[in-house]
């Protein structure tokens, strides 16, 4: 287990990798905000903590807000579907 460099605080924006959502066949990062941090997430196996943060979310889509809650960090390989992860400079194939 390793934990991330930071822990997020309410406020922070963040990027939200959507499951079912592309562009062209490419997925898409949007921008979100944290509206309240939860914890430590917990592995669903062991129930240890996972070395990622819980938190709920404002994702900012191009005409609406949606709220998305108990959203885990992912920031390995810029991030998974379903997962937050700090904004990074994104490889070619996913900007
Ligand atoms: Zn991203």
């Amino acid at each position: 287990m390793t934990w991330p460099a930071r822990a997020p605080l309410v406020g922070d924006m963040v990027h939200y990798l959507d499951q079912h959502e592309s562009i062209a066949g490419k997925r898409v990062c949007r921008a979100a905000i944290v509206s309240q941090l939860h914890g430590p997430a917990e592995d669903s196996l062991t129930r240890e903590p996972a070395g990622a943060w819980d938190v709920d979310l404002m994702v900012v889509m191009p005409r609406k807000l949606v709220a998305k809650e108990h959203v885990v960090q992912d920031d390995t390989g810029h991030g998974s579907s379903g997962f937050w992860h700090w904004p990074t400079e994104h490889p070619p194939a996913l900007a």
